[in-house]
């Protein structure tokens, strides 16, 4: 019998499987979706800047962490697999369109100095010369102003799923997929063994990373843990060679260059439930939005479009921790937006959980069954999108 068994193969899973691995455990990874087939697959890969400073709240420490270790990942996936992730800083250019839009950003701007980074603000001169591929909309008169975070990275999921995939079974993970698990069986508090089908997968002890679908387990694992589910749909085009120089940001979407001249143009947020795919309505205002911000854009090819569903919690934050009913079991779940960003401090904080060790991080903000209260986050986020899409006719 393994040590561990994992449901879900998303970032989240993956990255715990990788962790626990390295600790000596021995790891199986139960999924309905191979990696590639994920909502984490379907990821944008930016990273913001993740300061360390005196006021960090839980969520903002959770990434600190990660961004860390990502850097650690980032040289181990390579050296171990030769597959780079793509992990670099391009920095990120958040662009005001419009008087409200003016508003917000001086107001991130500030908020971002305090917590220590470096934030530029520019005119739409300095925006012509920090992004010439913005000069034509520059011209125009639609950037009121724009603020740089020069240290914002950028990777690629669709390298580092690869990556992962591979790099796992050379590590002693097992890797099960094809089939969703359709029945728990429980020995008092125990979580015993789950079953796909004809096949039946034991483990010493359970961890749920099954992402938006965590629900589906909320007999065994206990009700607490609800993730709403969030869709996301991105366009990818293809330019023979790179224009963009950072990521670019109107709100709550944005163009995301990749070093070989594809830029990822994202993002809804969706309050669809589980309804997987894209929409023409939606993909045709991204590529409107990209088109209008650098013209180039409209001669490249749409290469591809996609959307994952991204799992939402209440107060922005993941459960991370004990599951409440099983005494062998634990969650890791409800990143929303930042799956990927927290994966690594996440898989770091489960397994210190699992094998007792003194977490680095305290687990107790993440706790399954913290009470909620103030708005939902992931419902607020929803709606500022909404209102975006309203305000800003591309
Ligand atoms: C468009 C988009 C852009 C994003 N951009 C970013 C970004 O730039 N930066 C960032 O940090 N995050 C980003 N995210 C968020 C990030 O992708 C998610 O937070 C993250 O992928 C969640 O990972 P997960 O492992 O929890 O879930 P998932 O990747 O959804 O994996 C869930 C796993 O559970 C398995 N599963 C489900 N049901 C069952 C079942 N019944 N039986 C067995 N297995 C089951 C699935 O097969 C899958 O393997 C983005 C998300 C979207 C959609």
């Amino acid at each position: 019998m393994v040590d561990v068994g994992i449901i879900g193969s998303g970032v989240i899973g993956l990255s715990i499987a990788r962790e626990l691995a390295g600790r000596g455990l021995t790891v199986r990874v139960v999924s309905r979706d191979p990696p590639h087939a994920t909502t984490s697959w379907a990821a944008s890969g930016i990273f913001p800047p993740a300061p360390e400073w005196p006021g960090a709240g839980p969520g903002d420490r959770l990434t600190a962490v990660s961004d860390r270790l990502h850097r650690q990942w980032h040289r181990d996936l390579l050296e171990e697999t030769g597959i780079d992730n793509g992990l670099a800083v391009c920095g990120g250019l958040y662009l005001a369109v419009h008087e409200a839009g003016l508003k917000r950003l001086t107001d991130e701007a500030a908020s971002w100095r305090s917590r220590g980074c470096r934030c530029d603000w520019l005119a739409a001169d300095a925006v012509r010369q920090a992004e010439p591929s913005l000069s034509a909309a520059a011209d125009s008169g639609l950037i009121r102003g724009a603020m740089l975070l020069p240290q914002r990275d950028a990777d690629s999921p669709t390298a580092a799923s690869a990556g992962a995939g591979g790099l796992l079974p050379e590590a002693g993970v097992e890797m099960i997929s094809g089939t969703a698990i359709n029945s728990l069986d429980r020995d008092g508090d125990r979580l015993r063994s789950v079953r796909c089908g004809d096949a039946v997968h034991h483990a010493a002890a359970w961890v749920l990373a099954a992402g938006s679908w965590s629900n589906e387990f909320a007999e065994a694992f206990g009700p607490a843990v609800r993730p709403r589910p969030v869709r996301g749909q991105i366009a990818l085009v293809q330019l023979p060679q790179p224009v963009l120089r950072h990521i670019i940001n109107v709100g709550l979407e944005y163009l995301v260059p990749r070093p070989d001249g594809r830029v990822l143009i994202g993002s809804t947020l969706e309050d669809t439930g589980f309804a997987p795919g894209t929409t023409e309505p939606a993909i045709a205002r991204m590529l409107r939005f990209a088109h209008r911000l650098v013209p180039e854009l409209a001669a490249a090819q749409l290469e591809t479009t996609w959307s994952g569903i991204r799992p939402g919690s209440p107060d922005g934050l993941p459960w991370i921790g004990r599951s409440l009913l099983l005494s062998n079991g634990f969650v890791a779940t409800g990143h929303f937006r930042a799956g990927w960003h927290q994966s690594t401090g996440t898989a770091e904080l489960i397994a210190d959980l699992i094998t007792s060790a003194t977490p680095k991080l305290d687990p107790t903000p993440f706790a399954v069954g913290r009470p909620f209260t103030g708005s939902d986050v992931a419902a607020a986020t929803m709606q500022r999108a909404a209102d975006d899409m309203a305000a800003i006719q591309w």
